[in-house]
């Protein structure tokens, strides 16, 4: 069996730079509150609560109700989806210390948002409702719409930004509705960088490849993302995703010529070179 390895895998900048912020808190011995789940992957949360660290909120509901019975002596961390910039303000009346892990990308976005807004425009949103970084970004500002298909607002300045890991499918289905309502807007949203480089890898595979493997976990919204990208428009495509070497052991690979393995934003490199030893010996 020929193994492509995708050129874009393991964590991406945002989910290495949080949890550097992580482990640098956690080797003072100081403890470590994070709230939310500091990325979509079990094995890496509970690496860090092993390792001292409480995480709250993990069903990324009840952010300030959280907050309020974090213990006031350990600095609380941010996950790299952006936050509720209420949950600031109740932090710092606490007098809690702040660590914030929020993605550069994602920070970019909401400067962008807050600037648009301050020249008297409306943002589309064009995100997940229910992603924690989409429910951040609505929390900023009542001028701040989720685009929701056929429900676009008629807003008369109107300024675009996207999720940072949107589909292109979906910015452009907005982008496609904007202008059949004959509504013009200004902003040229797309995912960030390592998004994008992570599809174009999975796009730019050769169509011998006839099974996708993606590793990452279920909860994990870009990994599974990448799995459908893979096999649209490849019917004759196999693929998985996979978390764990079971699961891999289970997948039934033995017909497969040419298998691509890529992983999610949030799956351990060491998870994917363990994959990838695996599947040379196979
Ligand atoms: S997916 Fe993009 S925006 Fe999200 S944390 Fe990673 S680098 Fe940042």
């Amino acid at each position: 069996m020929k193994v492509i390895v995708c050129k874009v895998h393991g964590f991406c900048a945002g989910v290495s730079r949080a949890l550097s912020l992580a482990k640098m808190q956690l080797t003072k011995g100081e403890g470590l509150s994070i709230l939310g789940p500091l990325v979509h992957n079990e094995e890496v949360g509970k690496k860090l609560e092993e390792k001292d660290a409480q995480i709250f909120s993990k069903d990324e509901k009840d952010f300030a109700k959280s907050l309020l019975s974090a213990p006031k002596d350990v600095p609380l961390l941010f996950s790299a989806h952006g936050h509720d910039p209420y949950l600031d303000t109740l932090a710092k009346e606490r007098g809690l210390t702040i660590l914030d892990g929020t993605c550069p990308f994602v920070r970019k976005n909401n400067e962008k948002m807050d600037a648009y807004i301050k020249e008297g425009y409306s943002v589309l949103y064009i995100g997940e409702k229910g992603h924690a970084e989409c429910e951040a970004a609505l929390k900023r500002s009542p001028h701040i719409y989720l685009y929701q298909k056929g429900n676009i607002p008629l807003l008369p300045k109107l300024a675009l930004v996207a999720q940072t890991t949107a589909s292109e499918s979906l910015i452009e289905e907005a982008k496609k509705e904007l202008k059949e309502k004959g509504m013009t807007y200004i902003g040229n949203p797309s995912a960030c960088p390592p998004t994008r480089e992570r599809r174009e890898a999975i796009l730019n595979l050769p169509s011998s490849c006839d099974f996708l493997l993606v590793l990452g976990s279920k909860k994990s919204k870009n990994s599974r993302a990448l799995l459908e990208l893979g096999l649209q428009n490849h019917p004759e495509r196999k693929g998985a995703l996979i978390s764990n070497l079971s699961e891999l052991k289970t997948l039934p690979l033995q017909e497969v010529k040419c298998l691509a393995l890529t992983s999610g934003a949030s799956t351990p490199e060491s998870f994917f070179e363990e994959v990838l030893s695996y599947l040379r010996s196979f």
